[in-house]
């Protein structure tokens, strides 16, 4: 009975150091895992990732433009964050897809951008993914599978290579970059948030969801979707969005498309 109740204690423990209220979306979450930690494994699943994509693409135009938009609103993130180094990734693949690694790495392919026709909707879709940075998505995804792997009470045992060994079977089997639907839904909020920080109209995250819905409809190459699921149901909530809490930038000069810029700067270096 003394055991259980130490158990108990140590569970409680946990929970409660483990809670905490995230500084961008104003939730409790529960966190196991320092943010050094899932840094670090950011930073050793890159190389891997990278390759799996076929690289990066050879335009240094290219990759210079997608960074300049990426920081552009990767700067309007809540102060908390502000020690973040971003890092925008540019994938040569026509697989159609984007991700983010915790720690600001965010990938982007090719095959994607070359769907969009304005730099708002790319905005929008490095917006989703540093909103699942400053969500901390991934982070949270980490800290519920180790309290089922490990147990609560033994987390103290756990060692960091326990948490890498894990995270890195996570990573290579494509788990750990998979979100949930409200997940989804508040990623595509931040995104839209920081947009309109940068002042580029949301509408932009609309058109992106309507892109990956119509392609859906015909290609194969969607990966983006097995991780950010249900663009219908999205497409809804951000509809709503730009009616409701953001209508002051609908129809209005302020907030921009940059589409004439996107033709000039991204349009060139596309494949085809
Ligand atoms: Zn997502």
């Amino acid at each position: 009975m003394r055991h259980l109740n130490l158990l108990l204690t140590v569970m409680l423990l946990t929970f409660v150091s483990g809670c905490s209220k995230n500084a961008a979306t104003g939730r409790n979450q529960l966190i196991l895992v320092s943010s050094g930690d899932v840094r670090a494994m950011g930073e050793a699943a890159k190389p891997e990732l990278t390759k799996q994509y076929g690289g990066e693409v050879a335009s240094a135009e290219l990759r210079a433009y997608v960074t300049m938009v990426g920081r552009g609103v990767a700067k309007r993130v809540e102060p908390q964050y502000s020690n973040i180094k971003w890092e925008f990734i540019t994938l040569d693949s026509d697989i159609i897809n984007a991700f983010a690694l915790p720690g600001g790495k965010i990938f982007v392919s090719r095959g994607l951008i070359e769907k969009f026709t304005t730099e708002a909707q790319l905005a929008g879709v490095l917006g989703h993914e540093i909103g699942h940075v400053t969500a901390r998505h991934v982070d949270e995804r980490l800290s519920h599978v180790v309290a089922a792997e490990f147990g609560l009470g033994m987390l103290g045992q756990a060692s960091k290579s326990d948490f890498a060994n894990l995270a890195a079977k996570m990573i290579t089997q494509g788990t750990l970059l998979k979100f949930n639907r409200d997940q989804e839904q508040e990623a595509d909020s931040q995104g839209i948030k920081y947009m309109v920080r940068a002042s580029y109209d949301p509408h932009g995250m609309l058109e992106v969801l309507q892109i990956l819905e119509k392609a859906s409809r015909g290609s194969t190459k969607l990966e983006i979707l097995s991780t950010h699921p249900d663009p219908k149901r999205r497409i809804k909530t951000v509809r709503a969005l730009l009616k409701g809490k953001y209508a002051k930038t609908q129809k209005n000069p302020k907030y921009k498309t940059w589409a004439g810029r996107f033709k000039r700067d991204a349009m060139p270096h596309f494949s085809k």
